[in-house]
C-alpha cells in the first residue's frame, strides 16, 4: 500500500516536474488537511467537558474515524457528576502496540488572559485540543499501521480542567490507564502542536530513551528547528498516568505559546506547515518500530 502510493506520488513529481516540497509528504499525511481538522473542532465552539460542544466534537471524531476504516470505540464514566468520554480508535493486528494520544476538551477559563474581564470565557483551542486532535484525524486518514503492529489513536476528555471546580488535570488519561487490559508498548502525547512558531523542546518527565528516538527521526527529517534536541520543561500533561504505570511514554509540548489559557488561542495562531512537521515525525517514527 506505501509503496504504492509512492510510485503515485513520484509518478506526479515527474510529471508536473516538481522537486519542492509540497504540504503533503509521501506517506499522504496533509498538513492542510490537518489544519481543516482543527477548523471543524472550533466550529463546535468550546469543547468544555459535558457540553453540547464536546459531545457533537466526540460524534464529529468517531465518525472520522469509522469513514477512514478504525475500529472506535467509547469509553464513557462520570467524574464530579460531569459526563466524559475517551475516544478510542484501533488498526492493525500484533503485539507491538503503539499509542498516539491527544486531549480533545478545552479548558473551561481563559484565567492566562491579563484582562481579568476575560478570564471567565472560555478558551476557544485551536493549538491546546484542537490541534493535537487533529493530527490524530490527519493519522486516520493516511496511516497503515506496519506488519505485526497495532496502532491506538486516543482522544482524551478531562484533560485540562485542572484547578477549575477542584478538577485535577488529565482526568481522561488517568481514567485510561486504569482501565486498560493490555498495555501499550510505547505511548507518544502530542498537545499544542500546532503553532505558527513551533518550538518544541524535550520534556522533562518523559521516557528519555523514546526522547531521544522521537527526536531522532525529527533530525533525519531536518527538523531540529522545530524540535530541538534540549530538555527545557516538565510538564504535567497525558503522559503522566503512561509513565506512572511503567509505560514508555513521551511529551510533545510547544510550551512557548504566547496565547496558553487565554481567549487568543485561536485558528490564526495555528499553522499547516507546523501540523505537517508532526505528522511527518510521527509516521517516520512509528514506521520505524
Ligand atoms: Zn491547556
Amino acid at each position: 500500500m506505501r509503496t504504492i502510493k509512492f510510485v503515485l506520488i513520484f509518478s506526479l513529481f515527474l510529471i508536473t516536474g516538481s522537486g519542492c516540497r509540497s504540504q503533503t509528504t509521501e506517506h499522504g499525511f496533509s498538513g492542510e488537511s490537518a489544519y481543516q481538522y482543527v477548523q471543524a473542532q472550533l466550529d463546535f465552539g468550546a469543547r468544555i467537558p459535558g457540553s453540547s460542544a464536546l459531545l457533537a466534537t466526540s460524534h464529529y471524531i468517531q465518525n472520522t474515524l469509522t469513514q477512514n476504516t478504525w475500529q472506535v470505540e467509547t469509553q464513557d464514566f462520570r467524574f464530579r457528576d460531569v459526563p466524559l468520554s475517551n475516544i478510542i480508535a484501533k488498526k492493525g493486528e500484533g503485539e507491538k502496540i503503539i499509542l498516539i494520544g491527544a486531549h480533545y476538551d478545552t479548558r473551561a477559563l481563559a484565567d492566562q488572559e491579563s484582562d481579568i474581564h476575560l478570564q471567565s470565557t472560555a478558551v476557544p483551542g485551536a493549538n491546546d485540543g484542537a490541534s493535537g486532535s487533529a493530527v490524530l484525524l490527519e493519522l486516520s486518514r493516511v496511516l497503515d499501521p506496519p506488519a505485526g503492529t497495532q496502532v491506538w489513536l486516543v482522544f482524551f476528555d478531562g484533560e485540562d480542567q485542572g484547578h477549575i471546580n477542584d478538577w485535577g488535570w488529565s482526568v481522561g488519561s488517568d481514567y485510561f490507564v486504569h482501565q486498560l487490559t493490555e498495555k501499550p508498548t510505547k505511548a507518544v502525547i502530542i498537545d499544542m502542536i500546532g503553532d505558527k512558531d513551533l518550538n518544541i523542546y524535550q520534556e522533562k518527565n518523559s521516557t528519555s530513551t523514546l526522547v531521544t528516538e522521537i527526536w531522532m527521526s525529527a533530525k533525519e527529517l531536518g527538523y531540529e528547528a522545530q524540535l530541538i534536541p534540549e530538555y527545557k520543561y516538565a510538564m504535567i500533561d497525558d503522559h503522566l498516568p503512561f509513565i506512572n504505570q511503567g509505560i514508555d511514554t513521551a511529551l510533545l509540548i510547544d510550551f512557548d505559546y504566547p496565547y496558553w489559557h487565554t481567549t487568543h488561542d485561536t485558528i490564526e495562531h495555528v499553522s499547516p506547515t507546523s501540523l505537517q512537521v508532526i505528522g511527518d515525525v510521527l509516521i517516520h517514527w512509528i514506521l520505524t518500530q
